[in-house]
């Protein structure tokens, strides 16, 4: 019995999807040639599931702040921000979010992951109770996995489900409750409503910690997420993202409308125990920012694309998971039907994720696709072409998929 024994079910199913194609999680292109265009091969490939949602990857003015910060500060910075690792860079990042923010009190973590590891983590002690929504990404999940804290999940985006069980929950001796929500879901790109979460999280003396990962830069009259959208931004208690979709960097953020927030700095793990972002990385983020602040043309293009696949593939009778938002997902019957559409779209051109239990809610398996402002009108109508093309051959496609295990064994 060896170590390993424990995954032979998982290498079991990942076989059984490798056997189709390309393994759908270890995907290498050969060159990234612009926010819309990968190439494998000889072979020019549509990205439309990147989460490059204002396509800045390529923006001149972030990659000139990004080269500027290496000749300026070197590649790395070899330490925490609590001992060697608070540069310019970090404190010129944490005061642009914070006033785009129109907060008080905004700390820059390593990754996006780390962000809700360290806020979740840092805000919660072992006698407050954390609910978070039954959809909640990992990070979340793991962040409260560092509290002494006890965890209640309440139905995903129902804000009547949180409030019974906090009236339930009643008076928290010694303790708080932290209310974690996302802004836009990554995987059906549904969207919370905020302002009723804000009532019921406030009406029982709550706080409001809302993960704006994908809707920072894509949402908001200035970009500042959802909450900004909603108009009631200034009400959140906390609002993290990362720099790795939006911003185009990698990266993450904390904000938070009481100045407190910063002692924080001095408690959070996976703050005070890992590097700090790089000083290329940070720059690239903060003429993100300002990009973002000015980027209405982005949020249209990307808002009018999202309506243009959502009727397209809506059309051709795709299941689709929300109403339209830069993440459209299509649903599939399984997880075997899903992994040979997404192989053929690869093969054919397009380049979309292959979600799938337990990363979905409600054990879907998808092909979901992030769109970019970055796509054009004709990038868009390519994308449902082939989603067209894959309605018709896909009956075909697991006839010769169980031809070719059978001829494989
Ligand atoms: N929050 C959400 C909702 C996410 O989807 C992700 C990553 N996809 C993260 C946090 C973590 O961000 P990063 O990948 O930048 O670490």
């Amino acid at each position: 019995m060896s170590l390993f024994e424990k995954y032979a079910p998982l290498q079991a199913r990942l076989d059984v999807v490798k056997k189709v194609g390309t393994d759908p999680f270890g995907v290498k292109f050969d060159d990234i040639l612009s926010p819309t265009r990968g190439r494998i091969g000889n072979r020019e490939i549509v990205l439309a599931g990147t989460n490059n949602y204002l396509g800045l990857t390529f923006d001149e003015d972030c990659m000139a702040a990004a080269k500027k910060a290496i000749d300026d500060h070197g590649t790395g910075t070899t330490g925490s921000r609590i001992a060697n690792g608070t540069y310019e860079e970090h404190t010129d990042l944490e005061k642009a979010i914070a006033d785009h923010m129109g907060m008080p009190s905004c700390i820059v973590f390593s990754t996006g992951y780390q962000t809700n590891l360290a806020a979740i983590s840092g805000l919660a002690g072992d006698k407050d109770v954390i609910f978070m929504d039954a959809d909640a990404h990992a990070c979340i999940i793991d962040g409260t996995r560092l509290t002494g804290a006890s965890t209640i999940r309440f139905r995903h985006n129902n804000p009547e489900d949180l409030d019974k069980r906090l009236r339930r929950q009643g008076e928290i001796e010694g303790g708080h409750a932290l209310v974690v929500i996302e802004g836009m879901y990554s995987m059906f790109g549904d969207i919370a409503p905020i302002d009723e979460f804000l009532d019921v999280t406030h009406k029982h003396g709550g706080y409001l910690f809302i993960d704006e990962a994908h809707s920072y830069g894509v949402f908001g009259p200035t970009g500042c997420g959802i909450a900004e959208e909603q108009g009631v931004l200034d009400k959140v208690d906390f609002i993290s993202s990362t720099f790795s979709k939006s911003l185009a960097s990698i990266g993450g953020f904390c904000a938070s409308i009481h100045p407190e927030f910063e002692i924080t700095r001095k408690v959070m793990r996976p703050y005070m125990f890992t590097a700090s972002p790089t000083p290329s990385n940070v720059s690239a983020a903060r003429a993100a920012v300002d990009k973002i602040k000015s980027g209405g043309h982005l949020r249209a293009n990307l808002k009018t694309r999202a309506f243009q696949l959502h009727k397209g593939l809506s059309e051709l009778g795709y299941d689709l998971c929300a109403d339209p938002s830069p993440v459209i997902a299509a649903r599939r019957p399984n997880e075997a039907i899903a992994a040979m559409e997404w192989n053929w779209l690869l093969q054919n051109g397009v380049y979309v994720n292959l979600a799938v239990p337990p990363g979905t809610p409600q054990s879907s398996s998808l092909l979901r696709i992030s769109l970019s402002a970055a796509h054009s009108e004709d990038d868009v109508n390519q994308i449902i072409t082939k989603f067209k093309d894959l309605k018709e051959v896909s009956p075909n496609l697991m006839a010769e998929m169980m031809k070719s295990m059978q001829a494989a064994e």
